[in-house]
């Protein structure tokens, strides 16, 4: 039965948040050459197609996509003075030369002993000596290749020892009649092993010269204000490059192809969202009576940012469409009292609602913060994890069928089928990067057609935003509840332990301080690092008196559970752990954050560890403790974390340091990854893609779309092109 559910749920989530559409398989036949599989080539058998698709994928067009990433150039040269008379240009590989030379009139040396190379005196036509170098050669092979007294046209990298000149196995040598099957400039491929440049580079212009002329998808005048070439043309260029400038992210064609792909890209994410917008939901309209009884038993007033989201969750709960919106609020800005807010205008409007988080230890806790809240609304709370079993388990789901319970918080397991809601009218998924889209669409897909908010603490850089989850509208908290202190950030070498020691236990007697001390897990040796922690633990122990816990992975739940409320009811100073305390459980009198082998993580995870702390008035103090020598990226990680507490910003720089792929922490979480396109580079692109899409869209573009059929088969969004030619 779940086989049965989960397959087109799967295939949902392509199109993202919205019905399942009946697929044509759309492809334009012209395209087929490009779809066809790479054995199709000529020259290219099943053992070199594996190879191949090892290195780009399956198909033609995966291969016309692999670009070059540096063009080498064979210089020609009349005598060996002119090589350095012009600079190299910088991210050209150093050039080649290229050049005839005589082979000096005497016998081809051969090597003085085994295993030492094959020297051949040469000189050019100003009688200049270069020595040409191979090593395990046979002599008659030599003899023949490079006659003495012979001339010959010779490429290859001249290398130079004082006035020593001398080439090791050139890449040409040819009679000076066969000039013209050296090339002059020549792409460099990333490579797999068992595939040459040269090979590649000649089976890509075998692939290249299949390209189909197509119809231009792009807008004329814009195409005539950028002065790019045509797709096929940009193609071609990519892999004919001729100089430095023909690598660069802007240049004219590179710039075409990661716009169409951008283009591709946005379009079919824009069709996804008005496909959502226009797809019937409840219209979830509050009373207020229960807001207004919760505000008046809260201890603080909403911030203006909470308001603000809240205002802004609502008017698309009120609207008849689904909603499908992302608050996103850095740690500790107070996304949870505005989940809960958003939760009673669905219970005031007579529907119930849902909140998953992705563990036991923080569903409880919000249980437990919600529990009072609930009391002051005078609504049904309840809770459901994996291990709420038997009886417990099965009154909670009759109370959820039957419509008794108006709110439920859990885990993973209220995905389970046997989860079943009299009326679910919001579903709220917190910290959704820790959850596959899929269990996002499992959720929302119990009930009629629940609105759905997700939350996340990690801060999305724009880029990402308007690609990854331009499916989504977005609601930030900006701004952090009043009165919180900064955390003073400190990088530590692990030789200072003992000082460091000294100094928590000073805090811990005279400032009633409470720390966290997290030591990473790393997979590979997790049950080392796990006998780390543990030592770490007792030697903690020894020092401050036996007031430490551990708790980590393979603890129980319910031993788990004690630990933390040990450390919650102040009965442990320190909490050691292992990552589990990442996720957003809140004490919030605890003042210390220690992050051993602070170097292994990623700075989105650092920050969200640091901002454990400081959430109460008396601010905190964060230690990143680090097993020199740092790489460059890592020490990149802690200097930023000690200049800056903003979100955003830390999360700009991770993007700039990892990459976009890595930010999310997910492969799962939905973020597009280009073949041609660049983040940094292409930004602004992407930005006019994003209206052009908009555009495409909702003027339908009628003359265009017969041509954007091509572009949207070429990335394979066949629901978005089937979109275009129904509309
Ligand atoms: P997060 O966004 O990380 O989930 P929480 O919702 O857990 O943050 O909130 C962190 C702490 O701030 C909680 O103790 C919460 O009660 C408190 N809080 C939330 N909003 C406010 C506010 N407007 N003023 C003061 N404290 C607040
Ligand atoms: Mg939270």
């Amino acid at each position: 039965m779940t086989a049965l559910i989960e397959k087109p749920l799967a295939a949902k989530f392509v199109i993202g948040f919205c019905h399942t559409q009946k697929t044509f398989n759309m492809r334009p036949p012209v395209l087929y050459p490009l779809f066809a599989s790479l054995a199709s080539l000529p020259g290219i058998g099943p053992r070199y197609a594996k190879l191949y698709e090892k290195l780009c994928g399956p198909r033609v067009l995966d291969l016309i996509l692999h670009a070059p990433t540096a063009v080498l150039e064979r210089r020609p040269v009349a005598h060996l003075g002119e090589i350095w008379s012009g600079q190299a240009r910088p991210s050209t590989l150093p050039p080649e030369t290229c050049i005839t030379l005589t082979v000096t009139p005497c016998e081809h040396r051969a090597p003085a002993s085994k295993g030492k190379p094959w020297r051949i005196a040469c000189e050019d036509a100003q009688g200049n000596p270069l020595t040409l170098i191979y090593f395990h050669a046979y002599s008659d092979q030599l003899a023949e290749l490079l006659p003495v007294g012979e001339q010959r046209l010779i490429s290859g990298k001249v290398e130079q020892q004082g006035l020593f000149l001398s080439m090791v196995h050139p890449d040409f040598v040819l009679p000076e009649a066969r000039s013209t099957e050296i090339p002059r400039f020549e792409p460099i491929y990333p490579l797999t092993a068992g595939l040459s440049n040269r090979m590649v580079g000649k089976t890509i212009r075998r692939a290249v010269a299949l390209l189909p002329e197509l119809p231009e998808w792009l807008d004329t005048a814009f195409l005539q204000q950028k002065d790019w070439p045509t797709w096929a043309e940009a193609l071609q260029k990519l892999h004919a490059p001729t100089c430095a400038a023909d690598m660069l992210p802007t240049a004219p064609h590179r710039a075409r192809l990661a716009y169409d792909e951008l283009l591709a890209h946005q379009l079919a994410l824009a069709v996804v969202r008005d496909r959502q917008a226009a797809e019937p939901g409840i219209a979830l309209r509050g009373t207020g009576v229960r807001d207004a009884a919760t505000r008046a038993a809260l201890p603080f007033a909403l911030t203006a940012a909470q308001e603000r989201a809240l205002a802004e969750i609502r008017t698309d709960m009120a609207a008849p469409t689904r909603m499908l919106r992302l608050l996103q609020g850095d740690v500790g800005s107070g996304k949870t009292i505005v989940a809960f807010l958003a939760a009673l205008t669905a219970i005031e409007a007579g529907h119930q609602a849902a909140i998953m988080a992705p563990t036991e230890i923080l569903a409880r806790q919000h249980a437990v913060s919600m529990a009072a809240w609930a009391t002051a609304a005078g609504i049904r709370l309840g809770i459901l994890t994996g291990r709420d079993k038997g009886k417990t388990r099965a009154e909670t789901l009759a109370n959820l069928a039957d419509g008794s319970l108006d709110l439920v918080i859990g885990t993973h397991a209220l995905l389970q089928d046997t989860v079943q809601f009299h009326r679910l009218g919001l579903a709220v998924i917190d910290e959704q990067h820790r959850f596959g889209v899929h269990q996002r669409l499992t959720l929302s897909g119990k009930g009629e057609a629940p609105d759905l908010l997700v939350m996340t603490a990690t801060p999305i850089p724009r880029t990402l935003l308007l690609t990854a989850f331009s499916d989504m509208a977005v609601s930030q908290l900006n701004e952090k509840p009043p009165g919180r202190q900064p955390i003073q950030t400190s990088a530590l070498p692990l030789s200072r332990l003992d000082e460091l020691y000294g100094h928590l236990k000073r805090a811990i007697a005279h400032d009633s301080g409470k720390a966290y001390w997290v030591c990473p897990l790393v997979e590979e040796s997790e049950l080392i690092d796990l006998a780390a922690a543990t030592d770490r633990a007792e030697s903690l122990n020894a020092v401050l008196g036996g007031r430490v816990g551990l708790v980590h992975g393979r603890m129980k739940p319910d031993e788990k559970d004690a630990v933390i409320q040990a450390f919650l009811a102040d009965d442990l100073d320190v909490l050691v752990a292992t990552t589990v305390i990442e996720v957003g459980v809140n004490v919030p009198s605890a003042t210390i954050m220690v992050i051993e082998h602070a170097e292994r993580f990623g700075l989105a995870q650092l920050h969200q560890l640091r901002g454990r702390v400081g959430r109460g008035e008396r601010g905190g103090a964060c230690v990143l403790l680090y097993d020199p020598p740092l790489s460059r990226v890592g020490a990149g990680r802690l200097k930023i974390m000690r200049e800056t507490e903003d979100g955003f910003r830390i999360a700009e720089e991770d993007l700039r340091l990892r990459g976009a792929g890595d930010v999310l922490g997910t492969k799962q979480s939905g973020l597009p990854s280009f073949r041609l396109a660049d983040w940094e580079a292409h930004h602004g692109l992407l930005l006019t893609a994003t209206k052009e899409a908009q555009l495409i869209l909702h003027q339908r573009a009628e003359r265009r779309s017969a041509a954007l059929q091509h572009l949207l088969a070429l990335f394979e969004k066949a629901q978005a092109a089937d979109f275009l030619k129904a509309g």
